[in-house]
């Protein structure tokens, strides 16, 4: 099953309609990302990562293109069906963190279980054994406020991967975290994609959190424009640069980069 293609978009177009204005997200975007890929998806501010991610994600619909989620025809699904795929199959990470202020690390990882109707003690054991998994043994009391940024951050990655969800989508998730803590966060979702075989698809601006990626997708304008694989682990930031400059080369002089 290791190769089975996961994701399959096909030319999809997402337009938000704001009565005057429609905006044109996406334009025509295809992919397929199969299990057990890490991709980063990189593009300057306003080029449609996260309206693809959310599309993905299932939090929203595609205005017209196909989208196939294990083989499952879910462009056309209504929000409800939506919603029972998404907690079954994914899990989020963005780049607030979201958790709960006045409730403790295992509380806020038990959450997504107290919709799922699992048992109190499952609850407790799953969600002990999920801080472990992302290094936070130990600190299972602690409130936020407790806890860096870091450790607030594998708190909601804890609380994303609770449902056993074997696709992981992070929108910027070291958008809010210092350089060495960025790399520790992304050896992290390595290790996840490594051993447990998780599918990361992750959104960043920075090529040294790209770099920790096997592929590298590039957006600009509602498109992708590049989509590259990053073949060998030691040149992986010289290819994440090598595609960001040879994509700015080619901009046109309004496009230019962030
Ligand atoms: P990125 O994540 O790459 O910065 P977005 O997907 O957030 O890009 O945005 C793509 C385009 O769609 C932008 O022009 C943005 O202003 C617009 N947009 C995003 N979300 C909405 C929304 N909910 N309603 C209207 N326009 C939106
Ligand atoms: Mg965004």
């Amino acid at each position: 099953m290791k190769n089975h293609t996961v994701l399959e978009l096909d030319n999809i177009h997402k337009v938000y309609d704001l009565g005057e204005v429609k905006i044109p997200a996406l334009q025509g975007v295809s992919l397929r990302v199969a299990a057990g890929e890490f991709v980063a998806v990189m593009g300057a501010s306003g080029s449609g990562k996260s309206t693809l991610m959310n599309l993905v994600g299932c939090l929203d619909r595609p205005t017209e293109g196909r989208y196939l989620l294990d083989g499952q025809d879910v462009a056309g699904l209504s929000p409800a069906e939506r919603a029972r795929i998404r907690n079954r199959k994914i899990g989020f990470v963005f780049q607030q963190f979201n958790l709960l202020a006045r409730t403790s690390a295992l509380e806020n990882v038990e959450l997504p279980m107290l919709y799922a109707d699992v048992p109190a003690a499952e609850r407790h054991q799953r969600a002990r054994g999920t801080l472990a998994l992302v290094g936070l043994e130990g600190r299972e009391d602690h409130h936020p406020s407790q806890l860096s940024g870091g450790q607030q951050q594998r708190v909601a990655i804890a609380r994303a991967l609770i449902n056993r969800p074997s696709i992981l989508l992070a929108d910027e998730p070291t958008g809010n975290l210092d350089s060495r803590t960025s790399a520790e966060i992304m050896e992290l979702l390595e290790r996840l994609n490594r051993e447990q075989g998780l599918l990361v698809v992750l959104v960043t601006h920075e090529a040294d959190v790209a770099a920790h990626a096997r592929r590298i997708v590039l957006m600009r304008d509602g498109r992708i424009l590049r989509d590259l694989s990053v073949l060998n682990r030691h040149e992986a930031l010289e290819a994440v640069h090598h595609i960001l400059d040879s994509a700015a080369a080619e901009a046109e002089p309004s496009a230019a980069s962030e």
